[in-house]
């Protein structure tokens, strides 16, 4: 038996010090998990040494992750139907399994939730009865001249009387038809495979620019892909720009009115930002197990790794980060789907904590395998890159501290 199985016998969990977590959450956590081993882990090693093209080719192993996941019943519209603490406590433990088995991938899956999760959210009767439960969805809120600014939708983190260069993309709205035109950046998350966005952007009625979010089906005509974006991590996780050429549709379509725009904006980002914090708390885990089991194999010194203090002291802060992560994690997802108003501040500090510890936590781990950590006969590099990412995903930590920050101020 593995050190870390060992573990997880001592603790009687999979997921460190956790109680009381009942047996049908048990169950489907079990269950995620064998999809993460079975499925995720190696289709997300196959797919990281991919090109982007190869990754979303019709042969690409990414459309068995998709179909495979659609099969364990847990979308939108199934976490809508349950009691929402227990949907909440469901969607932390799942999440972090997926991460888990694969961080780029996990993010697929979440982003694919989006456009659906919002119209549940906005209770839209048209949206949830339009949008398909599996369909691949996507959040499509950064521009290439608006990242941060987009994020920061408030401008709590700009500077005093900023002008803002012209939006990328601008829906005009008159009368009941929407016309999309411009382009979100190439960093959105499923941009190149997505079947419906939740398309986050300016829009003019006729009375200066102002902001919308609405869905937007993906096969309209009009609507065309960028090239698929190569980088550093989360490499399983297709990227790429969404062009809109006269796109046109009703205002069904429409989340909310104009006018609500900033409240659907802190919404999707604080549970965007939740969900990031269960993901990385995911990733962390899988980090500090290699970590575990490698320091019981690797010998030198004149013993195991794992018999020397210094060794055991790195793992103890490992365990800490691992565990504080996901308790954070999982209380502000918690909080956000029972209380009201919901807290970005939580899901700000949940995002910042496990994808902070996930970067962490996988250098730690790489530290621990040594020279072989470096290389790509051993998984940990691989975490490291996709961890790093995470640090300016869904919202630079940078800046979403500032807006976080700001929201424990009271301005004169
Ligand atoms: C893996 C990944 C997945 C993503 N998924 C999506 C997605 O699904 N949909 C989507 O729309 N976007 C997505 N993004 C985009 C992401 O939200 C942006 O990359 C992020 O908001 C930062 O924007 P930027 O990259 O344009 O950097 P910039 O905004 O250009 O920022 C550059 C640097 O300046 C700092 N900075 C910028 N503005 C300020 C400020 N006001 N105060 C202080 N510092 C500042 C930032 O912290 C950063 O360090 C994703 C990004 C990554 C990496």
């Amino acid at each position: 038996m593995s050190a870390t199985q060992n573990l997880i016998e001592e603790l009687g969990s999979r997921t460190g010090i956790e109680a009381g977590l009942g047996e049908e959450a048990t169950m489907i956590a079990d269950m995620v998990h064998r999809f993460s081993a079975d499925v995720l882990r190696p289709i997300g090693k196959k797919l990281d040494r991919m090109s982007p093209e190869e990754v979303i080719a019709s042969d690409s192993p990414l459309w068995d992750v998709h179909r495979r996941f659609a099969e364990l019943g847990m979308s939108s519209a199934a976490l809508a139907e349950m009691d929402p603490a227990e949907a909440a406590i469901l969607t932390s433990l799942v999440f972090e399994e997926l991460a888990w088995g694969d961080p780029g991938l996990a993010v697929s899956l979440g982003a694919s939730m989006v456009p659906l999760r919002m119209a549940y959210a906005f209770n839209n009767k048209f949206l949830i009865e339009n949008i398909p439960p599996e369909a691949i969805g996507c959040w499509a809120i950064c521009e290439p001249d608006h990242g941060s600014d987009m994020a920061d939708y408030d401008g709590q983190a700009s500077l005093p009387g900023a002008q803002y260069s012209r939006p990328n993309c601008i829906a005009t709205i008159s009368g009941d038809t929407v016309t999309i035109n411009g382009q979100k950046a190439a960093w959105v998350s499923n941009g190149t495979i997505a079947e419906y966005a939740a398309l986050f952007c300016a829009c003019d009625r006729g009375n200066g620019l102002e902001k919308v979010a609405l869905v937007v089906p993906l096969d309209l005509e009009g609507v065309s892909r960028g090239k698929p974006l190569d980088k550093l991590g989360q490499r399983a996780l297709p990227q790429g720009e969404i062009f809109f050429d006269n796109v046109t549709l009703s205002t069904d379509w429409l989340l909310a009115p104009p006018e609500m725009y900033n409240t659907v904006a802190r919404v999707q980002l604080t549970d965007a930002n939740a969900g990031m914090g269960m993901m990385f708390a995911g990733l962390a885990r899988a980090a500090f197990e290699l970590a575990l089991d490698y320091a019981h194999e690797r010998k030198q010194g004149g013993g195991y790794l794992v018999q020397h203090p210094g060794v055991r002291a790195r793992l103890l802060d490992m365990f800490r980060q691992v565990e504080a992560s996901r308790a954070l994690a999982r209380r502000a997802g918690l909080f956000n789907t029972t209380e009201k108003p919901k807290a970005l501040v939580g899901a700000i500090s949940a995002k910042i904590t496990s994808t902070q510890a996930a970067f962490d936590v996988a250098n730690d781990a790489l530290q621990m395998f040594g020279g072989n950590g470096l290389t790509k006969e051993y998984p940990v590099e691989k975490l490291l890159r996709d961890a790093r990412a995470a640090l300016i995903e869904d919202g630079s930590n940078d800046v979403l501290a500032i807006k976080g920050g700001s929201m424990l101020v009271q301005e004169e």
